[in-house]
């Protein structure tokens, strides 16, 4: 049986979730055909957390996206009922002094009116005594800022949508025929869903849906977290005394969350991995990975140097290759949309 909507979203990520929502508010017919449920482990939006931040140096736009995003996000985590899928941790930026991104982020900040602090090196020092900071860093808080619990935060989106109307289809898209237009999709178990308009929000499988368009345009990345047992009773590593804390002191971008819904104390390089097959790779972390990462605790958390590994999430970046999205218009294929390459920022938009 063939069902007819006015559009079809293809990928029920944070992207694709969050477009069937908007399209339905708009009183679109929508099916959301997902391959393995909202959120699921194997996704980019996948696992514990993500941070929501404004700073994004002199890239004005994404701060104004986040800015919109935050207050989207509460509004649909108070509609749901679940406040708690926002924990406003605040965010510490912290880099040596003079680095452009900061003063960047500043300027964008004073221009569109983002809550902040601006913090010397010896107050950042003063501050967060639990952190030793790469000799002299000059730092930015954005208190109204912390992270969403991911993947619960995606299936919150996806049950709104549902409630709304969207219908949810499971079931894995085969990569579109080529033409003008496309009328249906169809799935492996041979399924077809057709539509007016179809807007594919796969994430890190899009280069395998439009493998000419994308295969080179989308480069997935292997990536990997980490969540380590904070001492017991020790509240310096917990919120509030410990926000999130993105370093921009060396090359390594390392970043921490506090423990978050019963997680460990999380921690990560914000470093491209390598190349990494969403279906078929492995999901182990890797022993050079989990090195490095405790190379970092040891350095810039030295009371947690030997904490216990909790657990470890291996996840995908969808990276361009300057770091902006990919959003718009199929160009061969008038009534097709691809939206992806979140480039490890994606979730907070
Ligand atoms: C370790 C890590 C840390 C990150 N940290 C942050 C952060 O702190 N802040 C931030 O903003 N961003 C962060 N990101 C990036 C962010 O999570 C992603 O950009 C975002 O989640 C991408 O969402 P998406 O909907 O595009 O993709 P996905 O979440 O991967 O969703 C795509 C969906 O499409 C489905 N799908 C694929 N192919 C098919 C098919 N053929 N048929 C049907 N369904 C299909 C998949 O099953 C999947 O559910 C991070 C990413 C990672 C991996």
């Amino acid at each position: 049986m063939r069902k007819t909507y006015d559009c079809v979203v293809v990928g029920a990520g944070c992207w694709g979730a969050w477009t069937a929502l908007r399209l339905r508010e708009r009183g679109r017919r929508v099916a959301l055909v997902e391959a393995w449920g909202a959120g699921h482990a194997r996704s980019s939006s996948g696992g514990a957390s993500r941070i929501i931040r404004m700073g994004y140096g002199a890239d004005e736009i994404y701060t104004r996206w986040a800015m919109r995003s935050l207050a989207d996000w509460q509004r649909l985590f108070e509609q749901a009922g679940q406040p708690e899928l926002f924990q406003r941790t605040g965010v510490l930026w912290t880099a040596r002094a003079g680095h452009a991104h900061i003063a960047g982020t500043r300027a964008v900040f004073d221009r569109a009116g983002v809550s902040y602090q601006a913090l010397a090196a010896e107050e950042v020092r003063q501050r967060y005594p639990q952190i030793r900071f790469a000799g002299e860093v000059t730092g930015i808080v954005e208190p109204e800022s912390g992270a969403l619990l991911a993947s619960r935060a995606v299936r919150a989106v996806a049950a709104e949508a549902a409630q709304l109307g969207v219908e949810a289809v499971t079931g894995r898209v085969l990569p579109p025929e080529r033409g003008e237009r496309l009328e249906w999709v169809e799935t492996e178990n041979g399924d077809k869903v057709a539509g007016g308009a179809f807007v594919f929000a796969c994430g890190p499988w899009l280069p395998k849906l439009f493998p000419r368009l994308l295969g080179d345009g989308i480069e997935v990345t292997r990536q990997e977290v980490f969540y380590f047992a904070a001492p017991a009773g020790d509240l310096r590593f917990a919120q509030p005394a410990m926000p999130v804390w993105i370093d921009f002191s060396d090359e390594r971008g390392g970043y921490a969350l506090p423990p978050l819904a019963g997680k460990g104390f999380k921690l990560a390089l914000d470093r491209h991995g390598p190349r990494f097959d969403p279906d078929a790779g492995g999901r182990e972390a890797s022993a050079g990975e989990l090195a490095a990462a405790r190379a970092f605790l040891r350095e810039r958390f030295p009371e947690m140097a030997e904490a216990p590994l909790l657990e470890a999430e291996v996840c995908q970046y969808g990276n361009t290759a300057n770091g902006d999205f990919v959003i718009g218009r199929h160009p061969e294929m008038e009534n097709v949309w691809i939206a992806g390459g979140g480039s490890g920022h994606g979730f907070k938009h």
